[in-house]
């Protein structure tokens, strides 16, 4: 169940539970309810944020859910208890794991600390329960956490090449231009583009197309430094971030680049060449428009015949 939906029903039971106590007369535990519903309509509202608040709301949904229960279990004792099993369990699939296990501790030693409660001998079944819904909820909620990670992973690289993918490039793009720091004035856009790439597919066959690809890719890791980054952007198109002191070292580099590929680059008809464009990061606000120097840049070097380079101005 997503989180847009756990957040406001958490919210709607702590308030049915407020009105039940406020019937009741019991308005001390009432007011704490309801403080407790005020903090489960933020952790709601955070959450319809979504990100960065994401991860806040959760937080304040699990403070909610935990007061809930200790406050349930003060008043009702043993009665209360299944409430505090699906507290517990959802609270790990809420928020990760770092920030559970410390506030489903908490929920623990809360129940323990209640008089006559888990300490109770004729409550040892419930203290097994407990035991056993926090021990598989945080096995749980860690392979979920893994397995999470590791598909983020696949879906940034480039089956292929291996390489990071175009979503991997927007990502890192965004980032570029939403940064603060001055070096980003240092970063250079190439993008670069195998020459007459379709003769190679259609003259001997597409796996030969893929092979050369592969080596493309190999080629650019071994000639980037550590801190550059090179990207499949689609089909046999490949981007690079670098960074680059100026215009002129960007053409430098996108020259050396392109004789690299030159000299190493063989498929089964010979040489393969690529034309590369290049553009130094100008300031602007939006990844699209310093990609599309590169691009332009690009394409002044396709249309001075092919394996050459151009940069932007
Ligand atoms: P230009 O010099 O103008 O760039 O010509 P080009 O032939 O390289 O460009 P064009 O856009 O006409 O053709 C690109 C070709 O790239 C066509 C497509 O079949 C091939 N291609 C795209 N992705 C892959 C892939 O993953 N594997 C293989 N083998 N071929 C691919
Ligand atoms: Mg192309
Ligand atoms: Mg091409």
């Amino acid at each position: 169940m997503p989180l847009r939906t756990i957040a406001p029903t958490a919210m709607l039971a702590l308030l049915f539970f407020t009105s039940w106590l406020l019937l009741d007369g019991r308005l001390g535990a009432a007011a704490l309810t309801a403080a407790l519903t005020v903090l489960a309509l933020l952790a709601t509202l955070l959450i319809h944020r979504q990100r960065p608040s994401l991860e806040a709301g959760g937080t304040l949904l699990c403070l909610a859910n935990i007061g809930g229960c200790l406050l349930a279990a003060w008043l009702f004792g043993r009665e209360a208890l299944p409430w505090t099993y699906l507290a517990l369990m959802s609270n790990f699939f809420i928020v990760r794991n770092a920030i559970a296990t410390p506030l489903n501790l908490l929920l623990a030693a809360g129940l323990l600390l209640t008089p006559s409660l888990l300490l109770d001998p004729a409550q040892l079944q419930a203290l097994v329960v407990i035991s056993l819904i926090f021990g598989f909820g945080y096995h749980f909620s860690r392979r979920l956490q893994g397995d999470r990670a590791r598909l983020e992973q696949l879906a940034s690289l480039d089956a292929l090449t291996g390489l990071p993918n175009r979503r991997a490039l927007e990502k890192a793009l965004l980032q570029q231009t939403n940064g603060l720091r001055e070096t980003r004035f240092r970063q250079a856009l190439v993008v670069l583009d195998i020459d007459h790439f379709k003769d190679v597919n259609d003259r001997y066959g597409h796996s030969a197309g893929d092979t050369a690809l592969s080596d493309l890719a190999a080629i650019l890791r071994f000639e980037l430094r550590e801190n550059d980054q090179v990207f499949r952007f689609g089909g046999e198109e490949f981007v690079v971030l670098a960074e680059v002191a100026n215009r002129e070292a960007l053409a430098c580099f996108t020259e050396r680049l392109r004789k690299a590929v030159y000299q190493a680059l063989r498929g089964p008809g010979g040489r393969i060449t690529i034309s590369l464009g290049g553009a130094m990061y100008a300031g602007e606000q939006r990844w699209q428009d310093w990609f599309a120097r590169a691009d332009a840049a690009l394409y002044e070097a396709k249309s001075k015949g092919r394996n050459s380079v151009g940069v932007a101005e």
